[in-house]
């Protein structure tokens, strides 16, 4: 009797330290608090000639989100080009597919969808860029079959902005908690407005603790295509002082694999 106690308490122990490594070898890295990404839509032209390099310098990663759509194909003073794109790659940053024509992709048939992300895929292909894993709503427009066609496709990240939790008006959002978040809606915690005072910036990146990680989007720096989402160097300066200043960690969307414990 006390033999075959022991013997079962035994199975129970080994039992016991077998699920402890099974979870320990499946646990994903801690989110350490101050971590952002930093997002940057639409191809516009300042992308290339002023915040990569600005990044760089401050050994800051990030994400461009790249559509052919507005007028991209025609006006190359305000978008830029696809070796102008190749360049952001080569200087490390990620390259995000925001689809061909930036069209609200929630209300896109499966094949028009399809037919947009395909051709950002294939340019990419073309400029000797990865196959992008990362994408961002056109709009910030979530809904419809876009998560369903974005995992058969491989994607692995999705922005969207920072409705429905706030309007779209002020630009304010919430961060992303693995925990609670889809890695296909991931919330922008900020999305940067020409209003926008460093105070607008500090909320939403403050929010970069207990576990949530802070996404931030923004468009050109300057952006004159689209004035109603641009932010001015001074000021995009001062956001990134504060993130130097202050210790933050700036990373690219797709860098946060490691820490959502999934293959
Ligand atoms: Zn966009």
């Amino acid at each position: 009797m006390t033999i075959m106690r022991r013997a079962a308490s035994g199975v129970v122990l080994f039992l016991a330290i077998a699920s402890v490594v099974q979870s320990a070898a499946r646990q994903e890295a801690p989110v350490p608090d101050k971590l952002i990404v930093l997002t940057f839509d639409d191809s516009a032209k300042s992308h290339a000639t002023y915040v990569a390099p600005r990044l760089k310098k401050l050994g800051f990663g990030g994400t461009f989100f790249i559509t052919e759509g507005f007028d991209f194909p025609t006006n190359k003073t305000g978008y830029m080009t696809w070796d102008e794109i190749a360049g952001l790659h080569k200087m490390g940053f990620e390259i995000g597919n925001h689809t061909a024509k930036h069209a609200n992709a929630a209300q896109q048939t499966r094949e028009a969808l399809t037919a947009d992300l395909e051709l950002i895929e294939r340019r990419c292909a073309e400029h000797g860029l990865p196959r992008p894993v990362s994408f961002a709503y056109p709009g910030n427009e979530i809904g419809g079959i876009v998560v369903e066609v974005l995992k058969e496709r491989g994607y692995r990240f999705a922005r969207r902005g920072g409705a429905p939790e706030f309007p779209y008006e002020g630009g304010q959002g919430i961060a992303f908690d693995p925990r609670q978040h889809e890695p296909l809606s991931i919330p922008s915690a900020g999305d940067a407005r020409p209003a926008w005072k460093l105070e607008d910036f500090v909320r939403a990146v403050s929010q970069a603790k207990d576990g949530k990680i802070a996404v931030l989007q923004f468009h050109g720096v300057p952006d004159r295509e689209h004035p109603w989402v641009s932010t001015e160097p001074e000021q995009f300066e001062r956001y990134l002082s504060y993130l130097k200043d202050n210790g933050y960690t700036v990373m690219a969307l797709r860098d946060v694999a490691k820490y959502l414990g999934r293959p």
